[in-house]
């Protein structure tokens, strides 16, 4: 634990672009053998806007580590945050707890408010308006969600009070966990339902991205699905059932391109109807 520790206190930017791109193609390739959906779409042409916002993404997070980096040496200095003030906690719990509050506040929280507040929904709304959920879209995030997700996980490092390579060991497991639970894959029904008690599976994120509601504000989770489940807001749907997409916002031609996509925030809140859950 101690050596993993040590690892991602100081892992460099090389590495962690690697575990992004390594993500990516391992589950671009596993998409191609074993598809949830046999998508009839050029998984290149699908893929351009969804790694440009990866890469706005990046350099969105790249440009602020810094508060991130003062943050956590401050809290460290200062013994400041939750699981800094528990005592005598064995390191793998220290890091267990740490990892586990910061997916709390800078992913389950950030993603529910931007569920529940109109002009944050707007900016969540490119996420969402994609038609072919892929492990591509895991980080098909506007700029400006970058920055929300972004304060969301620095308010996280201060009251949860972790050290910078809880951080970094957070973000790289947060980045595979996204990319795994948006990729097109499909596993046994039995080990997806067993990992979804744990961790977000595959087949439980992508009710999260059905059309309509009420299933679009489920299944919130990032990387634990604990949190959905102890808040009430997890949800099932046969996964032959789901339609990608938002109601409101159908035009798929406009949905991939980046233009539309980057001034897609602007456009006027339109009210999305509901459907019955239990049909
Ligand atoms: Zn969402």
């Amino acid at each position: 634990m101690e050596t993993l520790i040590n690892y991602f206190e100081t892992i460099p930017s090389l590495h962690r672009s690697l575990i992004l791109v390594g993500g990516l193609t391992m589950f671009w390739l596993l998409e191609g053998s074993l598809p949830l959906i046999n998508f009839k779409y050029k998984k290149w042409k699908h893929a351009i806007p969804n790694i440009f916002f990866t890469l706005t993404t990046v350099i969105v997070n790249f440009g602020l580590a810094f508060l991130l980096l003062e943050t956590a040496r401050w809290v460290i200095e200062n013994e400041f945050g939750i699981i800094n003030w528990i005592p005598n906690l064995p390191l793998w719990a220290y890091v267990l707890l740490g990892v586990l509050l910061l997916d709390f506040i800078g992913a389950y929280l950030a993603h529910y408010v931007e569920h529940k507040v109109k002009p944050l929904w707007m900016v969540h709304l490119v996420h969402h308006t994609d038609h072919h959920v892929d492990t591509t879209t895991a980080n098909r995030h506007h700029p400006l969600e970058s920055v929300i997700r972004f304060v969301f996980t620095l308010v996280g490092v201060f009251i949860v009070g972790t050290p910078i390579a809880i951080v970094f060991l957070y973000q790289s497991l947060s980045l595979v966990a996204t990319q795994f639970s948006h990729a097109n894959i499909k596993l046994p029904k039995r080990i997806d339902t067993i990992l979804s008690y744990i961790i977000v599976s595959p087949n439980m994120h992508k009710v999260h991205h059905h059309y309509r509601l009420p299933y679009t504000d489920s299944n919130y989770g990032n990387i634990f699905s604990i949190w959905d489940r102890l808040f009430g807001t997890y949800m099932t749907l046969d996964p032959n059932l789901i339609v990608y997409g938002v109601d409101t916002f159908p035009d798929e031609e406009a949905n991939g391109k980046i233009g539309t996509l980057l001034k897609q925030p602007f456009h006027k809140y339109r009210k999305p109807t509901t459907v019955d859950a239990s049909e």
